[in-house]
């Protein structure tokens, strides 16, 4: 199935520039949102891992369906103040200012293996930012799964240490 031809552009949302690529087209369509959890579930096996986390919002749609397949556990990523234990916090720059994540403290055990699943990737602030999370926590990413990466956007330039895969690439 061509995942592409599932998403829907939108011009200058949410601001003039932005090609915005929006996935409720994908994920309304029962054959397309199936195949997309499957194939994200599939780039996972062999790597034993023990949790998903998925990073505020987006990264809820793709992250919770996906641990349930592979039999892992679903940790959120979080903006500030909205989770309600105890948690860490991990700042990030971005283009303008700053923003920042939260986990919970005890989220994560010392040695677990760890995937982050998120829709899109564009400039790995976010993903990069989860990591640390993960990592400050003790646990091992070993892998970062998106629906669509922006290649154009390098990413992958902030995240040279990461096992990156994407179902559907623009250039
Ligand atoms: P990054 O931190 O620059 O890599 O941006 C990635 C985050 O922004 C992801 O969590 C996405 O959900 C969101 N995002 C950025 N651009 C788009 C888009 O075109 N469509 C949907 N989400 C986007």
């Amino acid at each position: 199935m061509d995942l592409a031809k599932k998403i829907r552009e939108i011009q200058d949302f949410p601001k003039e520039g932005i090609n915005f690529k929006d996935i409720t087209t994908l994920l309304k369509d029962p054959q397309a949102f199936k195949y997309m959890i499957d194939q994200l579930s599939q780039q996972l096996e062999g790597l034993n891992v023990d949790i998903v986390v998925g990073p505020e919002s987006r990264g809820f749609l793709a992250g919770a369906p996906v641990a349930y397949k592979i039999g892992a556990g679903f940790v959120p990523v979080r903006k500030p103040g909205k989770l309600p234990a105890e948690t860490i916090r991990h700042e990030y720059q971005l283009e303008y200012g700053t923003d920042a994540l939260e986990i919970h403290r005890d989220a994560i055990q010392p040695g677990q293996k760890v995937a982050i699943l998120d829709d899109l990737l564009a400039t790995g602030g976010t993903v990069l930012a989860t990591a640390k999370l993960i990592e400050e926590l003790g646990g091992e990413v070993v892998s970062m799964n998106f629906l669509i990466e922006l290649a154009f956007l390098k990413g992958r330039d902030l995240l040279t240490n990461y096992n990156i895969k994407a179902l559907v690439t623009y250039d």
